[in-house]
């Protein structure tokens, strides 16, 4: 984890804005950026099973900051901005639209769960799905005409947000194949900047895909942990050290 670039940044941290379940979120000097802090933490079921896992804030916010600085420079405009330390980071501030977008290239978890289909089939065409962000309805399922009732996004911003998750997606896929990892599918989230413009924002790391390794079909992602299937930080480290080899 040696190789990335710490920056030192004269922006002070400020207020606790959010705790999140793996993070939390501070106002800064600057009042255009946040600063993000990665925990040791891990949870399931919506924040119902919690454990703390000793190097899983760092391993996340390499992960992140890896995948974050592919896609910026792939074209992909997005909220982080740089790292500070092995488990802070800076972005922009943004006005987060309460919605996840859920992509899928092949069959697995609640899309299994869901519709008994065969898990681990390729999906034709890729499924792409939104949830409603909360945590005490447990992120409901939530459609285009619900979304638009509600006001948490514009038609034209629903466009957007399928648009750049495919854009994304395919980017993505093609990295982790180039390291021997399938991705099976993830979770996005969006935010509007003060001049309405719609950017992709949260952490890009295993705790919100799904990664297989290609040769072995080993998981290496926070399916581990909501499995109680092994030490949930071999797998991120795996991944880590393998995109650390091409970016
Ligand atoms: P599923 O709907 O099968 O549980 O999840 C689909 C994908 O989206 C998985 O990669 C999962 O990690 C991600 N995902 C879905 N909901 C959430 C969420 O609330 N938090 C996080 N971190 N990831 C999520």
């Amino acid at each position: 984890m040696d190789s990335i670039e710490y920056k030192k940044s004269s922006i002070s941290r400020t207020t606790l804005e959010y705790t999140g379940k793996a993070k939390k979120v501070y106002a800064t000097d600057n009042p255009d950026i946040l600063w993000i802090h990665y925990l040791d933490q891990a949870t399931a079921l919506n924040g119902k099973v919690k454990e703390t896992i000793r190097g899983k804030g760092e391993l996340n916010s390499a992960i992140s900051h890896l995948l974050f600085t592919y896609l910026t420079n792939n074209g992909v405009a997005n909220h982080y901005l740089y790292t500070i330390s092995k488990t802070d980071e800076l972005v922009t501030k943004l006005n987060i639209l309460p919605i996840e977008v859920v992509t899928r290239n092949y069959a697995s978890g609640h899309f299994v769960s869901k519709f008994d289909a065969v898990a681990m089939q390729k999906l034709d065409p890729i499924v792409q799905e939104f949830y409603y962000k909360s945590d005490e309805l447990d992120d409901p399922f939530i459609n285009d005409s619900q979304i638009l009732a509600l006001g948490f996004a514009t038609a034209d911003e629903l466009t957007q947000l399928r648009q750049e998750s495919q854009v994304v997606n395919k980017k993505l896929t093609r990295l982790f194949e180039k390291v021997g990892i399938k991705l099976i599918d993830f979770k996005l989230e969006f935010g509007r900047t003060k001049d309405g413009n719609i950017l992709l924002a949260d952490e890009l790391s295993p705790d919100n895909m799904r990664l297989v390794d290609i040769e072995t079909g080993k998981s290496l992602d926070k399916d581990v942990f909501r499995q109680h299937s092994g030490d949930v930080t071999v797998g991120y480290h795996e991944v880590l050290t393998r995109l650390q080899e091409i970016i």
